[in-house]
């Protein structure tokens, strides 16, 4: 594929994640690579035990350091992320980004967070780093090189996460990343929404590049995995720290993983544009107040989405005019499609009720009516918009007929 003495062009993106990580399986001339079950591997000599014990990571070691199934996931990821050192995967992406943090951060660092992070990851630091004098300060999305604010002599690293968890802001990752490197603090973004195809993180100034894989990577809703990129310069000590704690992924996770990947692109490119066509549509509705979603052009985030984005997904927020909690039985449970249900990424819809007020701390989210989560799956646009409809005037009509 990477032939140096060849002159062709720089293969397009779509193309290489249908052969990246090929060579695995090419070595016994088929195009999945197996799935390679270990524990123990055998040297063949004392001088290939030798060999390997000096350079652990070069080959079939132990089974927790993989055999050719995770590596040909790993080395595919790895194709994909440019300006990457090097890849390692996590049973899940939660354990990704705090086993990253946990790689680079010590007592008496501090971290600066931003306040519209994935919740799991807030929990996070605010009880696992903080009980080791690791101190979290939270920022508002929009911050930009306003960042230099928040630094301060012990800031050790920046986390980001754009579009952000529930409400979609864009941050400008570029300028943040400027004022941190300036500081000799170390960036860290969350880019699940973002999937190695449509954010070219690393580029922006990105060090360590974390993927929820659960999502649109894995493509249908089994497999729970993460991973984590991180430059040249940061790589070994990440996968140092990874191997040193004991984390590992399974084969058939492994698998499927890969298995999925195959059709990303395309997935991703019909869950936008169905999601963009379910997204107008509500805008345009009148019980709804407002769509979260920033490839809509007047949303807030739309110029850096444009400018750093590639493309987008299918996942976006809305908020109703009218009503509360209570009443949502009326417009969620007898959807025909969308199921209601935590992660996102899959084939299928999703709708999720979500309280952006109870997860932020530096920016305040008004209350007010129902926000609700969207994930488009690959259904018909036009039956899921029927679908939202019936709901929404069920919801409707129940407020009308309500006491209050
Ligand atoms: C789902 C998600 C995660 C966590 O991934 P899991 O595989 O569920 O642990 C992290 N960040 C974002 C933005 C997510 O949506």
């Amino acid at each position: 594929m990477s032939d140096p003495k060849s002159n062709a062009a720089e293969p397009d993106i779509k193309t290489r994640i249908i052969h990246a990580g090929a060579e695995h399986g090419k070595r016994h001339s088929i195009v999945n690579t197996p799935v390679y079950h270990a524990s123990t591997c055998l040297f063949d000599s004392f001088a290939a035990f030798r060999e390997a014990v000096s350079n652990p990571d070069h080959g079939l070691f132990y089974g927790r350091r993989g055999t050719p199934t995770q590596w040909a996931l790993e080395d595919a990821l790895k194709d994909l992320e440019a300006g990457s050192g090097g890849v390692c995967l996590y049973p899940s992406g939660m354990s990704a980004i705090s086993t990253a943090l946990m790689a680079y951060l010590e007592p008496g660092d501090q971290l600066l967070m931003v306040d519209t992070v994935y919740e799991p990851v807030r929990s996070f630091c605010d009880k696992v780093l903080a009980r080791n004098n690791i101190e979290t300060k939270y920022y508002p999305p929009s911050v930009g090189e306003g960042i230099s604010d928040y630094v301060s002599t012990n800031t050790k690293a920046v986390f980001l996460e754009s579009p952000g968890s529930l409400t979609f802001e864009v941050q400008d990752i570029p300028a943040i990343s400027k004022v941190a490197h300036d500081a000799d603090a170390m960036t860290f973004a969350d880019s699940t929404w973002g999937t190695p195809l449509s954010l070219p993180a690393h580029d922006l100034g990105i060090d360590i590049n974390l993927h929820a894989l659960t999502k649109y990577e894995v493509g249908h809703s089994d497999v729970m995995m993460g991973a984590a990129s991180a430059t040249p310069k940061y790589f070994n000590r990440l996968q140092s720290f990874t191997r040193t704690v004991g984390i590992c992924v399974s084969p058939d996770d492994a698998y499927l993983c890969l298995r999925g990947l195959k059709t990303m692109a395309m997935r991703l490119e019909t869950q936008f544009e169905n999601g963009l066509q379910v997204a107008n549509w509500l805008k345009a509705h009148p019980m709804v107040a407002h769509v979260y979603h920033p490839a809509l052009p007047d949303d807030p985030g739309y110029a850096l989405w444009q400018r750093d984005f590639t493309g987008g997904c299918g996942l976006f927020g809305f908020r109703l005019k009218h009503g509360s909690w209570q009443d949502l039985p009326h417009l969620v449970d007898d959807l025909r499609y969308f199921g209601m249900g935590f992660s996102w990424g899959g084939y299928e819809s999703l709708i999720l009720p979500v309280m952006p007020e109870t997860c932020r701390s530096a920016t305040r989210w008004p209350k007010g009516a129902p926000v609700l989560r969207l994930h488009i799956g690959l259904e018909s646009p036009s039956d899921l918009i029927d679908d939202l409809e019936g709901g929404l005037s069920r919801y409707d009509a129940a407020l009308k007929t309500s006491p209050d």
